[in-house]
């Protein structure tokens, strides 16, 4: 009986080794063969065209899936979601449907990937304590490593999401203005310190009314799913500029995200206990049990594993987040994104920037090649990926958000 207690397995040959088994099926927009961009799903070495096999299926609103963004597709909601779910499994697991699947397969290496969302708002969290307390420790070195407000709400920013890129665009070194401490006046220039930051993004699908909270309890509702993102940061303009408004051009020149975002129901079996929060938060963010997610990253340059952040020592959740973020009345839109803040555990190989790796240029990691970065190279790529436990005891994974850093301009 299938279904019962041994795995489900796809007639379709996956690679033990690959992200996309048939427990994971995240979405993606792909083109392929010089036609118009249209939604995909990734299952082992292949992607699945939906449209054409929706409409030979005669699928109820296959439609969405001639978009050339998931945004059609998000904005119908949880029950379509997951309609659209279990019909994939059943395609994609049943004997019976191959004939009818099979011509809607393309080869994952002969596709383009395109940014899978449009983006909406992005909103950018910092919410993993080690992060927080590293920063803290490193910019201001003779106070509290934590603001006060730090441990009562998940503190996030606005930046921007019209240069939100998929995966493989490249990544222009950005110029701006900065002064370091000792230094006698302030320049303009190309950055000095141009570094990463692996996080976890949260796409949302059903949209909220303008004036009304989303509680933790409706994040299932709201959200669809998640993808990896790479929150580009020069931290020379940074450090100049971030008083006392925030973040702004130390980061708006680009935020990479993975081509994939995985549904939330595959991410079911991933889910943990978020760390315990002391003080004890307010009742609008108190969590009720969705909890953490239990993703192990991987942060490569030129090849080299820098560090393997995990997810789960985060110390806010999403759907903590998504309840401060809506806590004001601030409505939702389909396509908003709300990253996790960098991803960094309590060990120095766990930390998700190369300011925190180099402790701010002091203590330079080296390459395979021998060679040694404080912060990032012309030339140098970077690629986060990230794994998590799936259905039936798989693994699935996200693939992974890459990005070459080209010269100033
Ligand atoms: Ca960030």
């Amino acid at each position: 009986m299938p279904g019962m207690s041994a795995a489900v397995t796809s007639w379709l040959d996956v690679p033990t080794d690959s992200p996309f088994p048939v427990q994971n099926l995240p979405y993606g927009v792909f083109s392929y063969d010089g036609e118009a961009p249209r939604v995909g799903v990734a299952i082992g070495d292949h992607l699945l065209d939906l449209a054409p096999l929706a409409a030979a299926a005669g699928l109820d609103g296959g439609h969405v899936f001639q978009a050339p963004t998931l945004n059609p597709f998000l904005a119908l909601g949880r029950p379509a979601w997951s309609a659209v779910r279990s019909w994939l499994t059943e395609l994609l697991t049943h004997t019976a449907q191959r004939a009818l699947v099979e011509g809607h397969l393309l080869p994952a290496c002969e596709v383009t990937m395109h940014l899978p969302f449009e983006v909406a708002d992005y909103v950018d969290f910092y919410s993993s304590r080690h992060h927080a307390e590293n920063v803290g420790r490193i910019f201001r070195p003779d106070s509290e490593p934590l603001s006060p407000n730090w441990p009562h709400m998940p503190l996030g920013y606005h930046g921007r999401a019209g240069t939100v890129v998929v995966s493989g665009t490249p990544i222009v070194r950005p110029s701006g203005q900065r002064k370091a401490p000792g230094e006698p006046a302030a320049t303009y220039g190309p950055c000095l310190r141009l570094d990463i930051e692996a996080e976890v993004g949260f796409v949302v699908g059903a949209s909220s009314r303008r004036g009304e909270r989303v509680p933790t309890s409706a994040f299932r509702e709201h959200v669809f799913g998640a993808c990896l993102v790479n929150d580009w940061s020069a931290r020379d303009i940074q450090a100049w500029e971030y008083v006392p408004l925030g973040p702004f051009l130390g980061k708006s020149f680009a935020t990479s995200v993975s081509p994939w975002v995985l549904p939330l129901d595959a991410l079911e079996a991933a889910r943990v206990a978020s760390p315990a929060q002391e003080p004890a938060v307010l009742d609008y963010l108190r969590d009720d049990g969705y909890g953490g997610l239990d993703l192990s990253l991987e942060v490569r340059c030129n090849g080299t594993v820098v560090s393997r952040p995990p997810f789960a020592s985060m110390y806010w959740t999403p759907a903590q987040q998504l309840a401060h973020l809506t806590g004001n009345g601030a409505s939702l839109r389909t396509g908003d994104l709300y990253a996790s803040g960098t991803v960094s555990g309590p060990e120095r190989t766990q930390r998700g920037s190369f300011l925190e790796l180099s402790w701010n240029g002091a203590e330079p990691v080296t390459l395979d090649d021998g060679s040694t970065r404080t912060f990032l190279e012309d030339g140098d790529e970077v690629s986060i990926s990230a794994w998590a436990p799936g259905a039936d005891g798989s693994r699935i994974g996200f693939g992974s958000v890459t990005g070459r850093v080209f010269p100033a301009r």
